[in-house]
């Protein structure tokens, strides 16, 4: 670290993820006076802002965009004074500015000190691994219903998943194709029962069941899926324009490993703090290893995160009382 970096007063707190937990703790920690930055990533975005419809965040009963609620949870943190950057972050190394001891968060080429850290990294979309999958993305293969659902007018595309995910996504594209065929590789949905019966109420769906996608191909564009069926073993060619691959998450902490305790899947370990295994270091939302992920839990557990840091940005400071 550089003369000049260390003399530079450093944040008490910085956020790492611009996501509605990131943003969220960024709203409490700025409101509580803390001198708080968060980084939104430079290459990934937040799920939320790929969600055509969110119904359940409470006090919107109408529903919102995702894109348009994560604006607002924006608009209102920096009206408390957040500061925000863009960048990806590699990683964290223990610092300290005479008594004060914390993190140095490197991202890019910037350097950002602070008393205490708020992981709020999200997850992405999770792969199939199939051949085909890369070389079709932006030509029939997707993640994102809302970004090129409209590409699909009048055209059949197939949804790869059976959770919450997949089937709202899979409703969505109704709108838009006039055939959406499900792919799921059990008998029965993980989505939550509303969207489930929904989906089984839509003349527009139709499922295999039993099945995986283990081929994606095409000419130019995409222009067919072979499922398999796993009961069987029996492969099938399905002709469709586009595919929407929803199975599952993949954290977004390799940032971190090596450093701060995950789960076996990746997921940042917490307390009902938000704690992480280093001290200062918080985390919440997506990121972290818990049950249930939607965007209000995101936020509950961002308010907690920087409530989490404040406390402990007291006690650095001897300011606890
Ligand atoms: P998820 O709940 O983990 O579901 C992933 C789905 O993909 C599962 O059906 C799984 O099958 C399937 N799958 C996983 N790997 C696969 C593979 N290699 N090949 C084929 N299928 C595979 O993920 P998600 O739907 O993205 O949801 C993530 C989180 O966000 C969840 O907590 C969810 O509740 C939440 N969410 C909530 C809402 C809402 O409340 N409206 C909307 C979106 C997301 P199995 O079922 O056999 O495991």
């Amino acid at each position: 670290m550089s003369e000049q970096s260390l003399a530079r007063p450093p944040y008490d707190v910085v956020i790492i993820g611009g996501g509605p937990a990131g943003l969220t703790a960024g709203m409490y920690a700025s409101r509580a006076s803390l001198r708080t930055l968060a980084i939104a990533g430079a290459s990934t975005v937040s799920q939320v802002t790929a969600t055509d419809l969110i119904e359940n965040y409470p006090g919107i009963p109408e529903g919102i965009n995702g894109f348009d609620l994560a604006e607002r949870f924006k608009a209102q943190a920096l009206q408390f004074g957040l500061e925000t950057a863009d960048g990806d972050v590699t990683g964290l190394t223990r610092q300290s500015w005479g008594d004060l001891a914390g993190w140095e968060v490197a991202a890019g080429q910037q350097r950002y000190g602070a008393l205490s850290v708020i992981i709020a990294t999200g997850a992405n979309w999770r792969r199939l691994g199939v051949a085909g999958e890369e070389r079709f993305i932006g030509k029939g293969v997707s993640f994102c219903a809302t970004c090129d659902g409209p590409f699909y007018r009048d055209r059949e595309v197939a949804v790869v998943g059976g959770g919450d995910t997949a089937i709202q996504e899979a409703i969505y594209l109704t709108r838009f194709a006039k055939k959406v065929t499900v792919v799921h590789r059990r008998d029965r949905l993980r989505a939550t029962a509303i969207l489930q019966k929904r989906a089984l109420e839509n003349p527009k769906i139709a499922f295999a069941w039993n099945s995986v996608v283990d081929a994606i191909d095409g000419l130019d564009l995409l222009q067919w899926v072979r499922l398999k069926d796993v009961t069987t073993g029996a492969a099938r060619q399905l002709n469709v324009d586009g595919v929407f691959i929803f199975v599952g998450l993949t954290p977004n902490t390799a940032a971190f490993q090596g450093l701060i305790a995950l789960d076996n899947a990746g997921y940042v370990t917490v307390d009902a703090n938000m704690q992480t295994s280093l001290p200062g270091v918080f985390a919440c939302g997506d990121c972290t290893a818990k049950r249930f992920r939607q965007v209000v839990t995101a936020c509950g557990d961002g308010a907690t995160a920087a409530f989490s840091a404040q406390l402990y940005c007291e006690e650095m400071k001897g300011e606890a009382y």
